[in-house]
């Protein structure tokens, strides 16, 4: 097995995007991630052995030592032996990027929500189905969902109740967590899908402010109901989403009445953020991370590790802990 740098992704991953598809989706990191797969992209058959092609010419590169620009800084990159005799898929990104029941402040969405909302949605049904059928998927990978809300496009749960009957063992959703889906908890109760629910505030007016939609109590139900789904803790399957919008929900007390807010309705895990427009302006300017910020990053460690809540730490927080060795 032949050793060089190179990551999950690039070898055996991609990410479905709204008009096009890529080879994953990470982008908070120095060099931006997007490197495309197919341009202008609306859901038409494509030939899997030509997307692996396509990947290939990544994949030589890295083995002759040329790291893409777009993948510098990125923590998926790893020095180590990678199995590339074989092609396969196991690492799928689904980020459709139209609709979604929630309107959050800091989400791109919000700077046109109106035509937003009334993009097109490509199916991806398809293309699955016959990834599947070739027996190019490998488990042992994931598959994930976000951009958007995903539990209200018309597909979502015909293709998480697919992936499960066909044996996809690690599925992700993020979800804004207003609407209930019965796929989503058939996926928890077989301990093969795990949702990440998006709450960013502990107390109403904050959810009011933050999502700019009435539905503080609904996402708690929900959230509620996810968990009691869950009978095996020995993985997280159900977690609540806390991204730090500094100047806005970076207080204890916010932060306090989130993490008890997911111990009284049973959820053992957590997941941390920070907001990426703000990250992206401070490195911009070679800005350090304000003092405050870092003191409740330790904070919300040091709670939740009180609280017996597993913490998830997402990209720009997982950078600051790593910066500052807080973890
Ligand atoms: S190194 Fe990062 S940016 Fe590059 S393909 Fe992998 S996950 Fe994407
Ligand atoms: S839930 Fe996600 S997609 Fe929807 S508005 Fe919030 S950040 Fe954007």
């Amino acid at each position: 097995m032949q050793e060089y740098t190179s990551c999950h992704w690039l070898q055996h991953g991609l990410s479905f995007e709204n008009d096009h598809i890529e080879m994953c989706c990470l982008c908070c990191h120095e060099g931006g991630g997007r490197l495309n797969i197919i341009d202008n992209y609306n859901g038409k058959k494509v030939s899997w052995n030509d997307i692996l092609d396509k990947k290939q010419k990544f994949i030589q590169e890295n083995k002759n030592n040329i790291i893409d620009k777009r993948c510098e800084g990125c923590f998926n990159l790893v020095y180590r032996g990678w199995d590339d005799n074989e092609k396969y898929i196991n690492y799928i990104h689904f980020n459709h990027w139209t609709h979604c029941n929630s309107d959050c402040i800091y989400c791109y969405t919000s700077w046109d929500k109106q035509n937003y909302q009334k993009r097109p949605h490509y199916s991806v049904m398809p293309m699955i189905k016959d990834l599947f059928k070739q027996k190019l998927f490998r488990p042992g990978g994931e598959i994930t969902f976000a951009g958007g809300e995903p539990t209200i496009l018309k597909e979502f749960d015909e293709l998480v109740n697919f992936l499960i009957k066909h044996g996809a063992d690690r599925i992700t959703v993020h979800s804004s967590g207003i609407k209930f889906s019965k796929a989503i908890e058939k996926g928890i109760k077989e301990k093969v899908l795990h949702v990440c629910l998006s709450a960013d505030s502990g107390s109403r007016e904050m959810y009011q402010r933050v999502k700019r939609v009435d539905k503080f109590d609904k996402f708690w139900e929900n959230a509620r109901k996810y968990a009691k789904a869950q009978t095996d803790y020995t993985k997280a399957l159900v977690e609540t989403k806390f991204i730090l919008i500094p100047e806005i929900n970076t207080t204890k007390e916010e932060i306090d009445k989130w993490l008890n807010l997911n111990v009284e309705n049973g959820i053992k895990s957590v997941v941390i953020d920070i907001e990426n427009d703000y990250c992206k302006d401070l490195r911009a300017k070679n800005l350090e991370k304000p003092k405050y910020l870092v003191e409740l990053c330790e904070y919300i460690i040091n709670r939740a590790k009180q609280l017996d809540l597993q913490l998830i730490d997402y990209n720009n927080f997982r950078y600051l802990t790593e910066e500052y060795q807080l973890i």
